[in-house]
């Protein structure tokens, strides 16, 4: 499912950016010219988490033995910094156009087909923010950011169009798009963080660790408590230990079967995860 997305996601990216050509073609405007060029850079985004989804997939090998998910948090870290740079693109192109703004006269047939790409951009951003939250893809909710950073950036040209030529004041075009670009600054730093906080196993969420807890809870009949649970995610496969405290005389074999079945209600509710359980004496009790 993910694979799927992440490939169409690179002809989306060609026609956006032939649109976008289209519209330059139709304006000779240097702000849309720039917006076109922006967008090889997602043709390149889509390319690479393609690629980083399909490696994420492939099975742990011995290489790899956990497996191969951190390669989407790479791809989303690159993701990021790629959003980061068109900002600072935006801001010197609009600080450059400061002293002195200029509109093209009326271009609104290319101002037209830049919407058209800016609409088609962001129907699949919407997409791509669905299926990567459902299959937990790091490298598909980057994509999905970014070209929403993207739809922004047209918005804001367009706006910044026509407010310009509606008032008189040719400043606004250019204001308009560092205010857009500060916004689009916040938002690659957000999706580098995220991806940082998976490249460093930062703990899994409030909720999904108490659904862990008490699933533990639920199976963990005949042990005396548990304790010390550490738990991440890498992509959609979490990743948890923890302890397992059983009476001082219990043989190995019972105890080897109440984690078995632990182990088993935790991997149905997170399929394709993997578990420790260290198993200790009740001399280790916590509480
Ligand atoms: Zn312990
Ligand atoms: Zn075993």
């Amino acid at each position: 499912m993910s694979r799927k997305f992440a490939l169409w996601s690179i002809p989306v990216a060609l026609l956006v950016f032939l649109l976008k050509l289209l519209a330059w073609r139709m304006t000779g405007s240097v702000a849309l010219l720039s917006d076109a060029l922006e967008s090889t850079v997602n043709v390149i985004a889509a390319g690479l988490a393609y690629y980083a989804v399909r490696l994420a997939d492939k099975p742990a090998d011995s290489r790899h033995p956990f497996g191969h998910t951190k390669a989407e948090y790479l791809s989303a870290v690159a993701e990021g910094v790629m959003i980061l740079f068109a900002a600072l693109l935006v801001i010197r192109e609009a600080i450059a156009a400061l002293p002195n703004p200029h509109i093209e006269d009326a271009p609104m047939l290319g101002i037209g087909v830049n919407i058209v790409a800016a609409i088609i951009n962001g129907l699949w951003a919407y997409a791509l923010l669905r299926v990567g939250r459902r299959n937990r893809s790091p490298a598909l909710l980057a994509s999905a950011r970014h070209i929403l950073t993207d739809v922004l950036t047209s918005a804001g040209v367009v706006v910044g169009v026509i407010l310009a030529s509606a008032t008189g004041w040719l400043i606004l075009d250019p204001i308009l798009a560092i205010l857009v670009a500060l916004n689009i600054l916040r938002e690659g730093w957000h999706v580098i963080s995220e991806s940082v906080d998976g490249l460093m196993d930062a703990s899994i969420d409030a909720v999904t660790r108490a659904e862990v807890e008490s699933l533990i809870a639920r199976e963990m009949a005949g042990a005396l408590e548990f304790h010390d649970l550490k738990a991440r995610f890498s992509g959609a496969i979490l990743f948890a230990e923890f302890h397992l405290v059983v009476g001082q005389n219990m043989s190995v074999g019972r105890a080897h079967d109440i984690c078995d079945r632990i182990e088993h209600a935790l991997e149905t509710k997170f399929p394709g995860s993997s578990f420790t359980i260290h198993v200790e004496p009740e001399t280790e009790r916590k509480t």
